[in-house]
């Protein structure tokens, strides 16, 4: 994807989220290129499946995250199971007692 159309992507999605992470619901920013991009809250496009098959680049399977959620989940791990740890819900639900 040309970083031009990556961008404005990010930007669609981050409107569509009202600005929030996809998965620890933080703020985050737009900022522009080349400026600080490292900052942890900077949207990011994340890949919510991220086995490269078929429809991987599909715009369903994409998500704007925080820099640091990108950056922690790496690819080992389930994006709903990473996005119940970020939100703290996991000890929770494998602490078990609770009906869902
Ligand atoms: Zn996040």
């Amino acid at each position: 994807m040309k970083t031009g159309v990556k961008r404005a992507f990010v930007l669609e999605l981050f409107n569509k989220q009202g600005g929030r992470c996809c998965y620890c619901d933080r703020l985050m920013v737009i900022l522009p290129r080349g400026k600080d991009q490292n900052r942890p809250d900077a949207a990011t496009l994340e890949h919510l499946m991220t086995n490269r098959h078929r429809g991987w680049t599909r715009r369903d399977n994409m998500a704007a995250a925080c820099r640091e959620c990108n950056g922690m989940r790496g690819s080992g791990m389930d994006w709903l199971m990473f996005k119940t740890y970020r939100r703290g819900e996991l000890w929770e639900l494998i602490g078990g007692g609770k009906d869902f």
